[in-house]
């Protein structure tokens, strides 16, 4: 049986992204699928990157527009794999482009319609702290920078839907100002999501993590001003809602005094989850830094368990944190309540030994990360196995770290489990290596071994 060269990328951070330029400058057809309207990932969120505090903009931009671009790159973003049948060298792949409600062959990305469309809901991009229309491109540098409806919040399908005493409130006003505004005519109401089939001779998941929630850690109080790490990255960066000024959600007052809470979920197995994140000492010890920065005068505390800081450059980074002023507490963080403008923050210094509170504005969470939302069914659909925590399990954790259960799959990024942006580039670029040295074989046996 002859190999199909072809390959499906699933994901589109930057551990996938860089699959599949590799696989793509190779000379081979790749089929990019991610399920957000933009690929870039959690990458694409951030303020600036450790160790080195680059703007991730200025690295991660230039590979986005690569991969809309590559002649040997199919981008299908609003999109999800629905069936794998097949094997390695021959698999048949069933995707689900969403419908976008939006013409992309007319569009423009001129953004007249997000910007008068009057819905507005919780930006994802920004991690709840800001709103985005309900048509909407996720983020400026997107890609593709032409806008999807959000169907689930467009007043006018909503109207549509709506059925007199089934569903609840009043019907919502036709709108339609997208549609009248629309200089390119290129809001289709009509279009539907379609299912794309393709046969490929091999798949690289990389879908990533998402944080675990806050509220699965009562003890942290539900409280506007305590917030997860992505949402600090949001404030912080200067594309961000408030353009880099450190607000705090509930009054918008610049905070004096933040305090970061490493572990917060992590090698915690009461909260069901052992594992070691890998990179919140690195990325709470950046925002400390960066806070310390935007907001002289202020003073950050980070609580933690002890410091693992095991890349090149990173035990250096957070030496320079400490020198800058930060105040490091060796210790759980127990409890954390409101009491008046301020919040508590109590835990137990465990090297003095003693019961410690500090007051802060401010509270972030370097929150666990975990597999990302939808792992495990992307697991059953793919036939391949995830560990204890639903990470995709690779074949050999020493000398197959990047080969799934199944042949012909690859792991690429977080998919296999927490780790920074140099290891995620490094597999992606490690799976597109496998990818190629499959290729490079013609045949198949009938017993699926690949020969020369
Ligand atoms: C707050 C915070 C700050 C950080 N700061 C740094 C830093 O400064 N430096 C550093 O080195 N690391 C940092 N990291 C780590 C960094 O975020 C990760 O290493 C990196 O994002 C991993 O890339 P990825 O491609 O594996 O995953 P992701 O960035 O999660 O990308 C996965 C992509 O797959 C898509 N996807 C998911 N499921 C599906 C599906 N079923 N179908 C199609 N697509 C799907 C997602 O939408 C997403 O676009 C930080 C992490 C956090 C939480």
């Amino acid at each position: 049986m002859e190999v199909i060269k072809k390959v499906l990328v699933i994901g589109g951070g930057v551990a996938g992204i860089q699959a599949a330029l590799d696989i793509a400058d190779g000379g081979y057809q790749v089929i990019l699928v991610e399920k957000t309207p933009s690929v870039g990932g959690h990458m694409a969120q951030y303020a600036e990157v450790f160790p080195t505090l680059d703007c991730p903009q200025c690295i991660l931009t230039p590979k986005m527009v690569d991969v809309g671009q590559h002649s040997n790159i199919t981008l299908l973003t609003y999109a999800e794999l629905q069936k794998v049948s097949g094997e390695v060298g021959n698999f048949t792949v069933e995707i689900l482009q969403k419908a976008r409600k939006v013409n992309h062959k007319k569009c423009t990305g001129c953004g007249t319609c997000w910007q008068k469309c009057p819905e507005k809901v919780p930006s994802e991009y920004d991690a709840g702290i800001a709103d985005r229309a309900a048509i909407y491109i996720p983020f400026a540098q997107a890609v593709p920078a032409k806008p999807v409806i959000d169907t689930e919040h467009c007043r006018y399908i909503k109207h549509l839907e709506f059925v007199e005493g089934e569903t609840e409130g009043k019907r919502p006003p036709q709108c339609r100002i997208c549609e009248r505004l629309c200089p390119a005519e290129a809001i289709d109401w009509e279009q539907e999501a379609q299912t794309i089939t393709e046969q490929v001779g091999a798949i690289v998941v990389a879908t990533g993590f998402d944080l675990m929630p806050i509220k699965r850690l009562p003890e942290y109080a539900e409280d506007p001003d305590v917030i997860d790490g992505i949402q600090f990255e949001r404030m912080l960066s200067p594309g961000g809602p408030n353009a880099g000024v450190v607000r705090r959600p509930s009054d918008g007052k610049i905070p004096g005094e933040v305090v970061f809470v490493s572990c917060a979920g992590s090698r915690d197995p009461e909260h069901g989850v052992p594992h070691c994140s890998r990179v919140c000492c690195m990325y709470l010890a950046k925002q400390a830094m960066l806070y310390k920065h935007a907001v002289h005068d202020s003073q950050a505390h980070i609580f933690y368990i002890d410091t693992r800081t095991t890349g090149k450059g990173y035990e250096e980074f957070l030496q320079r944190t400490m020198t800058e002023g930060t105040v490091y507490l060796r210790g759980k963080v127990s409890r954390i309540y409101r009491d008046g403008d301020k919040l508590k923050v109590m835990g137990v210094d465990t090297l003095s030994g003693k019961q410690v509170e500090v007051s802060a504005d401010l509270v972030v969470l370097g929150m666990a990360m975990l597999p990302s939302v939808g792992a495990k069914d992307m697991a059953a659909r793919l036939g391949i196995a995830t560990d204890e925590q639903g990470f995709f399990t690779e074949s050999h954790i020493k000398i197959d770290p990047l080969e799934s259960t199944r042949p012909g799959i690859y792991l690429a990024g977080t998919a296999q489990g927490p780790k920074d942006i140099p290891d995620s580039v490094a597999q992606g670029s490690g799976a597109a290596s496998k990818v190629l040295g499959l290729f490079a074989r013609s045949e198949m046996t009938p017993e699926g071994l690949t020969v020369g």
